[in-house]
């Protein structure tokens, strides 16, 4: 990934307003997939053009990664050798397989179905994330997401940090009409996601039954994304099957999903930074001077040691 370049454009599908529930601003489909190391077949979402930064802030990149199956191995390990980090958190959601992690700020872990890593690289971070051995042997579905949160200024050069979120931790609140919301970061309906967010974030994983409908109360500043993962659901007038990203517009309070047949949505939604963002590979800092000085300070070993 390069620096991107942020474009105001947006796909605008319809405007229908219900007082006090948000619009679609847009249907958004995967991209192109692609391997992250040999591990994860995943489409980045954004940043793309058609997803600017302002209007996916506070998070900077999507990777998402659709059922699939992988062969038992006997030996040998999937997924991304050790590789920095600078200015973010890195969120990793696992529904199906396992990943395992480890980073030379002294975390591992291991994510399976239902878990969610929350890791801040902050000041700085190497680490690698892989399969767990026992998968990789055993083989099986992999079913998995990847956000990058981005961090405001004063927090890009913080303590690096990690939060193993079991599946146990995640509060579930049930959905009328069928169903059930697990609150991974913010506020439902009065749940508290056990996730230490630096700014405010609402994430939700949501199963809902034919005919539920979701409705998510957040700040109509705040941006807001559902994903469809399973099924299909509709949003206003527009309506988004598994794999597309639903693009609120910042117009109301209210977010309401239907779902049309069973469905599985993540829901991802926070306050924008409002500041530049200047992304470089591994790097997301606000100048480019910073992304300089990450570089440097990479290649001169101030991220630390990378265990053996
Ligand atoms: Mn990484």
């Amino acid at each position: 990934m390069s620096t991107e370049t942020v474009s105001t454009t947006a796909t605008t599908t319809t405007t229908t307003t219900t007082a006090g529930v948000r619009s679609v601003e847009g249907i958004h489909k995967s991209a192109r997939f692609h391997w992250v190391g040999d591990g994860f077949f995943v489409s980045t979402y954004f940043p793309s053009q058609k997803l600017p930064a302002e209007r996916v802030s506070p998070f900077v990149l999507m990777d998402y990664g659709p059922p699939k199956e992988f062969a038992p191995t006997p030996k040998g390990k999937r997924g991304v050798g050790w590789h920095p980090h600078r200015g973010f958190e890195t969120v990793t959601l696992a529904w199906e397989g396992s990943v395992a992690h480890r980073d030379n700020a002294g975390h591992a872990g291991t994510i399976g179905p239902g878990d969610v890593q929350w890791m801040t690289a902050a000041s700085g971070i190497f680490h690698e994330e892989y399969h767990d051995e026992a998968f990789t042997r055993g083989g099986g579905r992999m079913h998995m997401m990847q956000l990058w949160v981005n961090l405001p200024s004063k927090d890009k050069m913080a303590k690096p940090g990690y939060q193993p979120i079991t599946t146990a931790d995640i509060p579930r609140v049930p959905v009328a009409g069928g169903g059930h919301v697990r609150v991974i970061a913010g506020e439902h309906e009065g749940a508290r996601g056990p996730a230490r967010t630096f700014t405010p974030i609402t994430m939700l994983d949501a199963e809902l039954h034919a005919g539920a409908k979701l409705q998510v109360s957040i700040p109509s500043t705040f941006n807001a994304l559902a994903v469809v993962a399973k099924g299909r659901v509709r949003a206003g007038t527009s309506t988004a099957g598994a794999g597309e990203l639903i693009l609120f517009a910042n117009d109301a309070p209210g977010l309401e999903v239907v779902a049309e047949e069973d469905a599985h949505v993540i829901v991802l939604s926070g306050e924008p930074l409002g500041e530049p963002v200047v992304a470089y590979g591994p790097f997301v800092m606000n100048t480019v001077a910073e992304i300089e000085q990450a570089i440097s300070d990479v290649n001169r070993g101030a991220l630390g040691p990378i265990p053996d």
